[in-house]
């Protein structure tokens, strides 16, 4: 007999999700973290959708350690000079939990995660770095950890982006640099009122923000800012072969975002408490690993589940959604009392009628339209200062309407590539 009927590799969102709707119905489940404490690896953005976790745990924003609802949305192109921006903010974001999101710092978040998974049965053992997979023939039978050797009927990697392990098994290819991101990301620590004025907030009101242009130096990527109760997440994410093949570095671009003029009195006298970087798979559909396999289930960014469309970015709602659809995987296969392979293949399909596959598919073009568009970094960013500059410059030349001023720009910009472009982005996102 196995030593547990589940085991996870990796307390992120996804691993912790798992192990507590697993425990929940009453499946013997380990989870094996890497850091000292779930969520010490671990860096996002910081927005978290709660449409997934809400479903799991109604109501969990009221005990759970989240930051600041998200009511207010900034989108802005920028120079090295100018911002230009579009800022929606609305009291109905998230008047039903369902649609509502808010703002996280990992940290405490995954912590409080795990501890929801542990309190609910399972055994939680940090921190424990898994080698490799225990394989008796192609079949997986448990995890090597150091000298420790772990069996299990099924086990969930939840390792994160870059899965060895999944790699190992030939579930998962090598990352490939168009399809990731790398991100880096500073928490500026800053008294709540101070927060609160500088973004025109109330207590416990959030905004979200994200950037293009000069953030990334007009490479494909962006910027994001995000409100916290005591702090602000700043950050920006450039796709690894744009990074590769460029001279800047990207600290060096960190710190030139976080002296734009547009940026630095959000954080003046702000103290850094928190510096980390990451990879973000960004490839979409594209990238989606083989989800199950000889006794295996991958979850989360480990199995690509992540999608960035430029106005959005989400990974950590289908990671826990992945989460809870395989430990329910699992738990009707245990029902009809057949933990084996054959029953793990309706991970697939029940991924496929989930939110998860059905966006994925909805926006199997995304990807493909920010790589190949590279104009909406660089060119489009300059055109809106030049539009916006004439636009708001009064001097003692005498006055030209509105489109005279703007066409040498759009031409300049070409006609058509913005009506291609705008075409490609309209079918895309
Ligand atoms: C810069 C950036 C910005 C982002 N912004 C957002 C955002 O605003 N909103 C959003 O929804 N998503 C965002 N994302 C994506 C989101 O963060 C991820 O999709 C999400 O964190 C994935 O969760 P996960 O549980 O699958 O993986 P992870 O959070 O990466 O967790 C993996 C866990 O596995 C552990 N682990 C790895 N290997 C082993 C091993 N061998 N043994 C034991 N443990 C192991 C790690 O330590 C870690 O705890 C962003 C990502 C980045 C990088």
């Amino acid at each position: 007999m196995a030593d547990y009927e589940v085991i996870i590799v990796g307390a992120g969102l996804a691993g912790s999700t798992a192990a507590y709707c697993l425990a929940k119905a009453g499946v013997s489940v380990l989870l094996l973290e890497r850091g000292d404490a779930a969520g010490t690896k671990n860096m996002t953005g910081g927005r978290f959708y709660a449409h997934s976790l809400e479903r799991i745990m109604p109501g969990f924003a009221e005990k759970a350690p989240v930051e600041r609802k998200v009511l207010r949305e900034t989108i802005s192109m920028m120079t090295e000079e100018s911002c230009f921006s579009i800022d929606f903010n609305s009291q109905k974001f998230g008047k039903d939990n369902g649609s509502a999101s808010y703002t996280v710092l990992r940290g405490k978040f995954d912590a409080w995660l795990a501890e929801q998974a542990e309190e609910a049965g399972a055994d939680f053992v940090a921190p424990t770095h898994v080698d490799r997979l225990l394989m008796e023939g192609d079949k997986v039978i448990g995890v090597v950890a150091g000298d420790e050797t772990l069996t299990a009927d099924v086990v969930i990697l939840a390792d994160g982006v870059n899965s060895l392990l999944a790699q190992q098994l030939g579930m998962k290819k090598e990352l490939a640099p168009n399809q990731v991101g790398v991100g880096v990301k500073e928490v500026l620590e800053l008294p709540p009122q101070v927060i609160n004025d500088r973004f025109g907030l109330n207590d416990n009101e959030g905004t979200a923000r994200l950037f293009v242009g000069e953030p990334t130096n007009g490479m494909v990527g962006g910027g994001f800012l995000y409100t916290n109760k005591d702090s602000i997440s700043l950050g920006l994410v450039v796709t690894v072969d744009q990074m590769m093949k460029s001279p800047e570095r990207l600290p060096d671009l960190m710190e030139k975002f976080k002296n734009h003029p547009a940026i630095a009195p959000l954080v003046k006298d702000a103290k850094l408490v928190e510096y980390s970087a990451h990879l973000v798979p960004e490839g979409g559909i594209h990238m989606l690993a083989t989800v199950q396999k000889n006794n295996v289930l991958l979850v989360g960014d480990a199995a690509g589940f992540c999608l960035n469309l430029g106005y959005t970015i989400r990974g950590m709602d289908y990671a826990i959604a992945s989460g809870e659809i395989a430990a329910q995987t699992i738990i009707d296969a245990k029902e009809k009392g057949a933990l084996s392979d054959a029953s793990f293949t309706a991970y697939k399909s029940n991924l496929e009628q989930s939110v998860i596959l059905r966006d994925m598919q909805t926006y199997r073009n995304a990807p493909g339209f920010i790589e190949h568009t590279p104009r909406m970094f660089n060119e489009y960013p300059n055109m809106i200062e030049e539009i916006f500059q004439s636009l708001f410059t009064v001097n003692d030349q005498p006055a030209v309407l509105a489109m005279k001023k703007f066409m040498p720009y759009v031409k300049r910009a070409g006609l058509l590539n913005l009506a291609k472009d705008a075409w490609k982005g309209v079918k895309a996102l």
